[in-house]
């Protein structure tokens, strides 16, 4: 029987995990190691410069008091003997789509498991907030079980995006690109200091053909493979000819 690591950046008691692990239980052992708080927007943060400590619950339920690749690092190498053979993270309450993926502690915590070797998917919801992730879990089900049969190669990551509600299908997509409101709340509290409240604007995408918006937009579960390394290959060859100047010449 498979190991697999679920985890998520909303917190062990969040539904979407509970959905997710319910689902990854059909298919194999599942270790739910997530978040005590929590963590979205934490993108890829390890705490390094605090004691990380978790609670065990029972031996397939940790509650960790740190990041979603936290969660990840100590369940591969600590509290799961023998590593696991996937790590699953979600089902995220809110999509993870575009550029979100750099802020996304979902995404980050299979990002992780990808660099500790292990296949890893990421599982979003669209909606704010969405309400059908007994809908989603049986998808997030079929994409992990062609995971272990298919393979990914290293180091890519699946980042899926699901519909909240009315499945139509699966679409391979791309990246899309956010529209980003660039907001910024400001607000006086009672005793006279200022405050900051960022990016609380409703989210826009642009319509781009293949992209994980349209797809989801379009009523499809939307699989975005993505490679770790993000070197622009193409620049890269037109960087090379630019005149970067040694200080002391
Ligand atoms: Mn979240």
């Amino acid at each position: 029987m498979i190991k697999i690591l679920v985890t998520n950046d909303d917190g062990i008691d969040s539904t979407g995990i509970r959905a997710l692990a319910d689902e990854m239980r059909k298919i194999g052992d599942v270790f739910v190691i997530a978040p005590a708080e929590e963590m979205s927007a934490i993108s890829h943060a390890l705490t390094l410069n605090a004691p990380l400590s978790y609670k065990k619950m029972d031996d397939r339920h940790y509650k960790i008091f740190g990041t979603p690749s936290d969660c990840v690092y100590l369940g591969v190498v600590n509290i799961m003997k023998d590593r696991p053979d996937l790590v699953v993270s979600g089902i995220n309450s809110g999509c993870n789509m575009a550029d979100d993926i750099t802020y996304s502690g979902t995404v980050a915590a299979a990002i992780e498991g990808t660099i500790l070797g292990v296949p890893s998917i990421a599982f979003s919801l669209f909606g704010n907030p969405p309400t059908h992730f007994d809908e989603a879990a049986p998808w997030c089900g079929e994409i992990a079980k062609s995971v272990m049969e298919s393979r990914l190669p290293k180091p890519t990551l699946l980042n899926v995006n699901l519909p909240d509600g009315n499945i139509k299908g699966y679409r391979m997509t791309r990246l899309g690109v956010r529209r980003y409101s660039q907001n910024v709340d400001e607000i006086r509290d009672p005793r006279g200091k200022t405050y900051y409240w960022i990016g609380g604007e409703q989210a826009e995408w642009d319509h781009i053909e293949g992209s994980d918006y349209v797809a989801v937009n379009e009523g499809y579960v939307s699989i975005t493979p993505l490679h770790l390394d993000l070197t622009d290959y193409k620049f890269l060859k037109e960087i090379e000819h630019w005149n970067f100047k040694n200080p002391d010449d």
